[in-house]
């Protein structure tokens, strides 16, 4: 399902009330569920961000990790995947704002 996908069902899902015409109540009570559970996933993805990889040997850190890398070879750009990881996760979240 693409980010645009997901924002539609989850505009659907928050826009839909209960008694509207055409909303039976079981469809109602599916739109519950699938609205928990996407809620339920997205504080998951939240919570999944990673930091940058941090070694006491510092010559393999990643440059963005809380005490760097001593390899000064490596830039300042993060060479772990936590930075590529966190913006997956920020792309397909609805409501990044909302989640931890
Ligand atoms: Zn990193």
């Amino acid at each position: 399902m693409s980010a645009d996908e997901l924002t539609r069902l989850y505009d659907w899902l928050i826009d839909a009330p209960e008694d509207a015409p055409g909303v039976a109540a079981d469809l109602a009570v599916e739109r519950d569920a699938a609205l928990a559970r996407v809620r339920e996933l997205e504080a998951l993805l939240g919570e999944s961000r990673r930091s940058h990889y941090y070694c006491e040997d510092c010559w393999y850190s990643c440059p963005k990790a809380p005490y760097g890398c001593c390899d000064d070879a490596k830039g300042n750009e993060c060479d772990c995947g936590a930075d590529a990881w966190n913006a997956r996760i920020a792309s397909v979240l609805v409501t990044p704002e909302d989640t931890p």
